[in-house]
């Protein structure tokens, strides 16, 4: 029993990264998933420090495939980005939060912001604001309720500025997604037309346990007020982590401490309960 530990062989979890013969599998399927109608799209709600409500949803998109069942985005939207795949999945993503969103003002309830998460493939169309807007346009909602999320490391892709300035004066909220992670996030900040950042899990982790994390998100939420940027948190999964961020005045929390990403159902009766409140 000494002598264990010594000699151990490190286990690699093989569910993480699909293998290569399983990669060709999705690149070939991917193409049928989209024709066959496979994505559905889960919410995960972002509450507001203040008052505790949900004000927003990020749609996260699941596919359902017919013998592998619920396959998670990590699996495949790498992929779909490598073939350009992720354009039409992209623009089809988008319309099941429209018709969502339309289905949810229907019945109802008030009409809820939606984050949808762009990739830079999407830019590469010259007219991507135009396509945007006439989806949202043909569900007859307003842009206010749709949050676009761009992440850092392709803001500064080429041809995107305009996209974006086009997309903000139509109304649209734009956020910048894994905030920090990148090498020049400020740089962003101040180039682009941005709303609202997302600081990532990766800070969130080190909250209670990393004073230089804690140092960074309290730097990032200065400089977002003085921006007059909303600023979210997200992987928020501890209450000593909520109430850092509670303390430092950030204004929404996504993260498994409140709700995991759940089939627009179940978000339902979360909109109905927070409605009899
Ligand atoms: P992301 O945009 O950074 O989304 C947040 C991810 O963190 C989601 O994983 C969410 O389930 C997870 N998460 C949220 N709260 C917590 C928490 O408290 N703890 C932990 N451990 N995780 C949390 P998901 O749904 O698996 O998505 C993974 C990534 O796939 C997304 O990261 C995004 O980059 C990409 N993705 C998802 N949906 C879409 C989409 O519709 N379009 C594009 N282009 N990418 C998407
Ligand atoms: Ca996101
Ligand atoms: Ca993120
Ligand atoms: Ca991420």
């Amino acid at each position: 029993a000494k002598d264990e530990g010594k000699n151990q062989f490190r286990v690699y979890d093989v569910t993480l990264n699909p293998n290569a013969e399983e990669t060709i599998e999705i690149k070939n399927s991917l193409r049928v998933a989209l024709a066959n109608d496979e994505f559905i799209v889960y919410y995960q709600p972002q509450i507001a420090v203040d008052t505790g409500q949900v004000v927003g949803l990020e749609a996260l998109v699941r596919w359902v495939h017919p013998t592998r069942g619920l396959i998670p985005p990590n699996d495949f939207i790498p992929i779909a980005e490598e073939t350009g795949l992720i354009v039409p999945i992209g623009e089809r993503i988008l319309q099941l939060v429209c018709n969502q969103s339309r289905a949810w003002q229907d019945a109802g309830f008030p009409p809820i912001r939606i984050a949808v998460n762009l990739s830079a493939r999407q830019f590469a169309q010259k007219d991507l604001s135009q396509r945007i807007s006439s989806i949202v346009g043909k569900h007859r909602l307003d842009p206010q309720y749709i949050e676009l999320e761009i992440t850092e490391s392709l803001v500064m892709k080429e041809g995107m500025q305009p996209a974006l300035h086009s997309l903000r004066e139509k109304g649209f909220t734009i956020s910048i997604d894994d905030f920090g992670t990148q090498y020049s996030s400020l740089n962003y900040l101040k180039l682009l037309p941005v709303d609202k950042i997302k600081i990532d899990r990766s800070f969130v982790k080190g909250i209670a346990r990393d004073r230089k994390d804690e140092a960074i998100i309290v730097a990032m939420l200065l400089i977002a007020s003085r921006l007059n940027l909303t600023v979210i948190a997200e992987g928020v999964e501890t209450v000593e982590q909520l109430s850092f961020l509670q303390q430092n005045n950030c204004h929404e929390i996504q993260g498994f401490i409140f709700h995991k990403p759940k089939p627009a159902e179940q978000i339902t009766e979360l909109l109905a309960s927070q409605s009899h409140r």
